[in-house]
């Protein structure tokens, strides 16, 4: 899958299928669908981290080790939660306390650190109501979480706002 300088031809790769296909980089993709549907007993994997990366399936755990995609994935898979490759419990616990990217809003608000807090009984679910806090988002499609983050987005902004109305109250 090296990407090869050819004179009078441009950037190609060799079609990992078929070693006399010299394939334009440009054309990559759509030429390494047609051959995996034309060599369906080939030993060619296809790499999870990029579906235009066909991998000898000897060779494939040694390039997903070191797939330039992996790290781009990696950042965007994980704190999803969404089941993605995780593999060990270890990464889907790491997912469950990251947050999506577009909720990074959040982090500072749940960082934020409110005094009366330790004071107060400790009640989970009231916790949870009257709190800013970032309920989970667990077990939902994508869709689902994005409404889920709009809805925590307006819930959270409804409970600071009527916290600073009754901060004011007490000056
Ligand atoms: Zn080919
Ligand atoms: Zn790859």
């Amino acid at each position: 899958m090296d990407v090869i300088e050819v004179e009078n031809f441009g950037p190609a790769i060799i079609c990992p299928y078929n070693k006399s296909h010299l394939i334009p980089a440009a054309r990559i993709q759509w030429h390494l669908s047609k051959c995996q549907r034309q060599y369906p007993n080939a030993k060619i994997a296809v790499c999870r981290f990029n579906a235009s990366h066909h991998i000898p399936q000897k060779k494939l755990k040694h390039h997903e080790s070191i797939c330039p995609d992996r790290v781009l994935i990696e950042r965007f898979m994980y704190p999803l939660g969404d089941g993605g490759p995780a593999t060990s419990k270890m990464e889907q616990r790491k997912a469950e306390y990251s947050m999506p990217d577009d909720a990074s809003g959040y982090q500072q608000t749940v960082d934020e650190n409110w005094d009366d807090m330790d004071a107060l009984p400790y009640n989970p679910e009231e916790y949870c109501r009257n709190n800013p806090i970032i309920r989970k988002a667990m077990h939902m499609t994508r869709s689902e979480k994005r409404q889920f983050y709009a809805d925590e987005r307006v819930r959270i902004t409804t409970i600071r706002a009527k916290r600073e109305e009754e901060e004011n109250k007490k000056k």
